[in-house]
């Protein structure tokens, strides 16, 4: 069931978005050669606890991170850990929610750590650009595949491809609602758009094949062909104009 929320739900969701947008930051902060990322996870939980507002993502189906942090061909759901240690060259996926008020945000950012190789950068550029391209068509009246349409089509006239098994949500006092968000999709198919619809949109994007695999500790999600993914997430409200950016440290 789609939740439609009111202005005043929108202002808590606000809340909780820029906590997490702001969790985002203390991530970019601290994401260098020599920590590990269960340090990196700590000092995330700390400053969302600081806020007032709890992490979404700890305890959350068993999840045992504050935070997900994936690696290189990691694509989402690494699992903090103090054997993880971040090098030189590392691309590094920080998804983050908080709850505050009984409301989610949720965002993730890919990182370039030290020396990382052009295809890196241009696939991080690519994901957050992709982004982009789907908050142009994220507005009441057209489709949820309007948005994968955008996203996919975009990744792929840049070489890359989209993952299909794992897909963005709407979001709001739960971390994941309805409707599904897939980052593929038919223009003019799928779930209206409408105002007060609140969303996670989360390209992710492989530099190779669109194939993934779990690993056996059960929340991994890596590359089939070992080739580098990037994340990039933010939560939105639908309106009948612009969308707003609630992960947005500025609001
Ligand atoms: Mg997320
Ligand atoms: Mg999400």
């Amino acid at each position: 069931m789609v939740i439609i929320k009111k202005s005043e739900q929108l202002m808590l969701m606000q809340k909780a978005g820029r906590i997490t947008a702001e969790a985002l930051l203390v991530a970019r902060e601290n994401v260098r050669v020599g920590i590990s990322t269960k340090e990196l996870d700590t000092k995330i939980r700390r400053f969302i606890e600081k806020c007032g507002a709890t992490p979404s993502f700890l305890g959350y189906n068993g999840f045992p991170g504050s935070a997900c942090i994936s690696l290189n061909n990691q694509v989402i759901h690494g699992i903090p850990s103090d054997k993880v240690i971040i090098k030189d060259g590392d691309i590094v996926k920080v998804d983050v929610g908080a709850r505050y008020r009984g409301y989610n945000g949720d965002s993730a950012r890919t990182f370039a750590v030290g020396k990382v190789s052009d295809e890196a950068l241009r696939l991080i550029s690519v994901t957050e650009q992709s982004f982009y391209e789907a908050m142009k068509v994220a507005k009441a009246g057209n489709r949820v595949g309007d948005i994968g349409y955008a996203i996919e089509s975009f990744v792929i006239s840049n070489g890359f491809s989209v993952v299909r098994e794992y897909v963005g949500h709407g979001v709001g006092a739960d971390l994941h609602e309805d409707p599904s968000v897939p980052n593929y999709g038919t223009q003019g198919r799928g779930p209206r758009l409408y105002s007060g619809m609140t969303l996670a949109i989360e390209p992710m994007v492989n530099a190779g094949f669109a194939n993934v695999k779990v690993l056996k500790d059960g929340w991994t999600v890596v590359t089939a062909d070992g080739k580098l993914s990037a994340h990039y997430e933010n939560s939105i409200a639908i309106t009948d104009g612009d969308p707003i950016l609630l992960t947005d440290a500025e609001n």
